[in-house]
């Protein structure tokens, strides 16, 4: 038995709704499908509006050009995070500064934002890393008090809330991901932005809409329509929507499972004393996005790694911090120490984690694990 590091959840609904979208005859983005996700996740989330696109990467895009992201602004963030939270405002010509995480949760370390902020500070990025929230209300406080923005990469978030609000809802803009790595998927592909801030709603669906009026006009607010602003195609296909509608319709079902499936490493492996677990501060309910372990050093990580491909369980680390990469050197500076992000980066090894993992198969993950320190 092999267990594969992820599987795409798939809940058995797919292509009957893809056929629906498909004998309809709606294809294009915007259709019946994107209005009953959107609605969705408006209800779920309590935001003022939810948009779906192409990717959590293009929703990231979408937020930069809204808050109007100028050559020179700078963006905070944590630099233990996926390329996009970063290229997405590199792309409007920001500089990115990164802060240092808290080594509990792995998140960007909010006492450490301020210091961080200069004139041209522009925005915080806060990524929920695991679908744990950052410390949203010390974040809001100091956004308000500097009058910057907070977007919030949630792509690792959905379904998980912080002091009963959902992720994403609780900045001026949220982000999430149905890539096939993620809790929910859109069919591999896909993402949704979350506009808190009535301000963005507009101009949203203009950007979205390669920069036309083509919505307004839609609803009959203008009698045609035609190019008013900067935008792209961030109009996902209806397939992916329909795709996505399939699993949101079984949402606590694969919250639950998940869940299920992280408590059950937590409590096999609490007792091991070689490894650390993860921190679950209490004003967070998460949604086991991930299960990760974090080992002695980077040395033991990788012997650990290749003790479970010979024992046929696939685990997975990631994130080299972006400070460090080719491309950060050149968009980015580190502002203070970098105490945590790499040191803990390097330690830490993601265990298989989908919905619908048996029993059977993540006692062969812990028995492997629990074997490679006894012997
Ligand atoms: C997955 C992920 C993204 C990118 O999502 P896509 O939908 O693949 O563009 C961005 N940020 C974080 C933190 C992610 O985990």
């Amino acid at each position: 038995m092999n267990i594969p590091f992820n599987m795409p959840p798939v809940t058995g609904d797919e292509l009957k709704y893809i056929e629906t979208a498909i004998s309809a005859g709606e294809l294009c983005g915007g259709g019946r499908f994107s209005k009953r996700c959107q609605s969705w996740f408006e209800s779920k989330t309590k935001t003022k509006k939810a948009l779906m696109t192409p990717s959590c990467t293009a929703a990231l895009e979408m937020a930069a050009i809204l808050i109007d992201v100028q050559p020179g602004d700078e963006v905070i963030m944590p630099s233990y995070t996926f390329v996009s939270s970063s290229n997405a405002f590199v792309l409007r010509g920001a500089k990115i500064v990164f802060v240092d995480i808290r080594p509990d949760t792995m998140n960007i370390d909010e006492q450490k934002i301020e210091l961080a902020i200069t004139t041209k500070t522009k925005a915080i990025v806060a990524v929920h890393y695991a679908g744990v929230a950052c410390e949203m209300d010390r974040i809001m406080q100091i956004a308000n008090e500097f009058g910057i923005y907070v977007i919030e990469d949630a792509a690792q978030g959905v379904m998980a809330d912080y002091k009963g609000r959902a992720l994403g809802s609780i900045g001026h803009l949220g982000c999430y991901s149905f890539h096939e790595t993620k809790n929910y998927t859109s069919g591999g592909e896909g993402g949704l932005l979350l506009i808190n801030d009535e301000q963005f709603v507009e101009r949203a669906e203009i950007i979205r809409e390669k920069g036309t009026n083509r919505s307004l006009f839609f609803r009959g607010m203008v009698d045609k329509y035609s190019w008013v602003d900067i935008g792209s195609s961030f109009l996902p296909s209806e397939i992916q929507s329909a795709y996505l509608h399939a699993q949101l319709q079984h949402a606590d079902t694969i919250n639950e499972d998940r869940l299920q499936s992280w408590n059950y490493y937590y409590n096999n492996l609490c007792s091991l004393v070689e490894v650390e677990l993860p921190v679950v501060p209490p004003d967070c309910n998460h949604n086991a996005h991930m299960f990760y372990i974090k080992l002695e050093s980077l040395e033991e990580r990788n012997k650990l790694i290749a003790f479970l491909k010979d024992n046929g369980v696939s685990s997975a680390f990631h994130y080299i911090p972006l400070h460090s990469s080719e491309a950060g050197k050149l968009y980015s500076r580190f502002h203070g120490q970098d105490e945590f992000t790499t040191i803990e980066s390097e330690r830490l090894l993601r265990l298989p984690l989908w919905y619908k993992l048996t029993d059977m198969e993540k006692d062969k993950v812990i028995d492997s694990v629990i074997s490679y320190f006894k012997i």
